[in-house]
């Protein structure tokens, strides 16, 4: 069997192209969706993510500022611009780039964000309307995950679903938002135990470990799906390439269908971004009329 490979980068652009579709009928009304990216530090990775972000709200028609600040940028300083922007009406979405710099509290951070402004979907306020089955700003990774599932899973309702992997921005989320799909979900992290034989019960695998090719043909179900969200930067005979968690070329004899890395999970994280920030301006503009 030869997996179909899921196309992210086409997904995205679909997305996109709806995206950009609204921000048009937003400006027709006078209003200028905006989002603001917020880097602290000098970090390589988050560089790139941060001018990819840019870039693609620009493409969209989305107001992109950035702030660069420097590794050594005060919590107090950082918080006291969060709260300008919170209280600046033409901002509609912050976005603050992770990992910060140590002596910077994450979730101070996170907790000083206007919920609704929150575009990310980390604020303990969606976080816990997401958990509720309620109407929240949605993480971009796991949305752009189900998505991605929802394109090849023609029914999610009642299949096992295996998620590898327990952070806020990816494993918690992405269960929450499969549980609300009807899913049976169980979550692995590093201390759970037979790993691979409880993947193997899956129908679907979404793999965020950060773990180079941990997940190999032996941990799949044949005719599983599989979701592949990590992004390891891995030296190979002396070349710089990103690898996902999963051995893509090795899986792909078992699974049914599963993402490539680049061009699976990465591209709808974006998307997805832009299309909270389209969602942060439209809501906040109705709560002004
Ligand atoms: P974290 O490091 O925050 O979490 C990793 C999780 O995997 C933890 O819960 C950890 O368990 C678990 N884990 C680690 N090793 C194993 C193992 N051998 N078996 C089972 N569970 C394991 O990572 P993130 O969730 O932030 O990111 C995961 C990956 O996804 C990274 O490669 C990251 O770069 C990528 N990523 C990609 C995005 C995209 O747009 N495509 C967006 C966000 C992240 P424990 O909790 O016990 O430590």
């Amino acid at each position: 069997m030869s997996a179909v490979r899921i196309d992210g980068k086409a997904a995205a652009a679909e997305l996109l192209a709806i995206t950009s579709h609204e921000v048009g009928k937003l400006k027709a009304d006078g209003i200028v969706p905006s989002l603001t990216v917020i880097l602290v530090g000098d970090d390589p990775a988050s560089d790139v993510y941060v001018r990819n972000k840019v870039q693609r709200a620009q493409e969209v028609g989305i107001l992109s500022i950035e702030h660069r600040l420097p590794a050594n940028t005060s919590q107090e300083h950082l918080l006291a611009l969060i709260e300008a922007l919170n209280g600046d009406a033409s901002v509609h979405g912050i976005l603050v780039q992770l990992p910060l710099p140590r002596h910077i509290s994450e979730q101070a951070v996170i907790q000083s964000l206007d919920p609704l402004k929150d575009v990310d979907g980390f604020h303990s306020h969606n976080v816990g309307s997401l958990a509720q089955g309620l109407p929240s700003f949605v993480p971009c990774t796991p949305a752009g995950c189900l998505q991605l599932l929802q394109g090849v899973v023609a029914e999610l309702s009642g299949k096992h679903a295996v998620i590898v992997g327990r952070s806020n921005i990816v494993g918690k989320p992405m269960a929450a938002l499969l549980l609300k799909a009807d899913c049976t979900v169980t979550i692995l992290h590093s201390r759970s135990r037979n790993v691979a034989a409880l993947c193997r019960l899956a129908d679907i695998v979404v793999v965020a470990a950060g773990r180079p090719k941990l997940v190999t043909s032996d941990w799949i179900k044949p005719g599983a799906v599989v979701i592949d969200v990590g992004i390891n930067r891995v030296r190979d005979l002396d070349r710089a390439r990103l690898v996902g968690d999963v051995d893509y070329d090795d899986v792909a004899t078992v699974a049914a269908a599963l993402t490539p890395v680049p061009g699976g999970v990465g591209p709808m994280t974006i998307a997805n971004l832009m299309a909270n920030t389209v969602l942060a301006a439209r809501q906040q503009s109705q709560l002004k009329r």
